[in-house]
């Protein structure tokens, strides 16, 4: 085959949702964040998967993805759209059953005029300044809000893969006083918040990376792995060098292969001379340039040429390619590129 493999194990994504929900404790609820096409790895297969393991509530950014998410999972399931009502989504929203969730005065004015017995939830920004209801307008809706029965009041942790930030601490007081005595269901916390412990669960968490393998939820199952093809093995002369512009230089003779796979399928071209394949338990590094499709590898810890090398495997996770490539889990992921031959292992979905 002349394409990468990316291979999904989607028992591995229902046990991440199985073991983040029981991290959410008996008295909250679990719900699944399938945002940018499942991080990547497919909203409709993602999707069902989770569902199979007990997901009932899905968060999308937009109500276009909700739309794969609905044609996925058919009636049902709750689907939230964190971008809330934006003008020409109303047939969408309400064709589809997707549940906006409400950013501002505007927003609410448009649900309550287009839509006014459709369902909706409010989202309020507690400290990231980048959705949601400001605090004051808020406390100024809130008596209009709330009587109309919103399915859900959320808010996002700004930096709850650090515990160790006062912002988490800051945050929940904030939501805790914004929500106080409303009797809605609350939901805060996204995988980091789920790791900070009980007091940020309210009624639904929210995961999304902790689903697909990522920090900060370091018991993790993987999910993903990624096999190169092999197209040829050379080997570089001590003094030549590899790829565009030369950036590597052989010290001494060194057998090289280069695979089928590149910065245009979502290889970032920052792990140049950084990042490194592997093949039978054996690091191989990257030589030189990651190319359009086409990557250049070191195999002299190989005693025999394998037919592929991997980007992501046991060995390789995603978050060890993002710190190669100086980037984060979720970046890695949602860069996967369409050229891949993608196979979905495992029962669920
Ligand atoms: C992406 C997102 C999540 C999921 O966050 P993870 O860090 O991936 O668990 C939860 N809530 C909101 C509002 C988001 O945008």
């Amino acid at each position: 085959m002349g394409t990468g493999q990316l291979t999904i194990d989607l028992d591995a994504i229902a046990a991440n949702w199985a073991a983040l929900d029981s991290a959410s404790g008996s008295g909250t609820e679990t719900g699944a964040v399938v945002k940018a096409n499942g991080y990547g790895l497919g909203a409709a297969r993602v999707a069902r998967a989770l569902a199979h393991a007990g997901a009932r509530r899905f968060f999308v950014a937009h109500a276009e993805e909700g739309s794969a998410i609905r044609n996925a999972l058919g009636r049902g399931p709750e689907i939230y759209v964190f971008s809330g009502h934006m003008r020409g989504d109303t047939d969408m929203l309400n064709d589809l059953d997707l549940i906006p969730m409400i950013n501002s005065i505007d927003q609410l004015t448009r649900h309550f005029e287009a839509l006014p017995d459709a369902p909706f939830g409010i989202q309020l920004d507690t400290g990231m300044n980048r959705l949601g209801m400001e605090p004051g307008e808020w406390m100024a809706l809130r008596d209009i809000a709330v009587p109309r029965g919103p399915r859900l009041i959320m808010s996002h942790l700004a930096s709850a893969d650090e515990p160790d930030s006062p912002q988490n601490a800051a945050q929940l007081k904030l939501f805790r006083e914004l929500t106080a005595g409303c009797g809605i269901p609350r939901s805060f916390a996204n995988t980091g918040g789920i790791l900070l412990g009980p007091e940020y669960h309210f009624e639904l968490t929210r995961p999304g990376i902790g689903l697909y393998g990522g920090r900060p939820f370091a018991d993790s199952r993987q999910v993903v792995q990624l096999d190169l093809p092999v197209i040829q093995t050379a080997t570089v002369l001590e003094g030549e060098a590899v790829g565009y512009n030369a950036t590597w230089v052989a010290e001494a003779d060194t057998p090289t292969v280069t695979v089928q796979g590149g910065y245009a399928d979502g290889i970032l071209r920052a792990l140049t001379n950084s990042g490194s394949l592997w093949a039978d338990g054996v690091e191989c590094p990257i030589l030189g340039r990651v190319s359009m499709d086409l990557i250049t590898a070191d195999i002299s810890g190989l005693s025999h040429v394998p037919r592929e090398l991997s980007l992501l495997c046991p060995e390789q996770t995603i978050d060890a390619v993002a710190d190669a490539a100086g980037t984060i889990g979720y970046e890695i992921l949602t860069s996967l590129g369409s050229r891949y031959a993608r196979r979905y292992a495992g029962r669920a979905g």
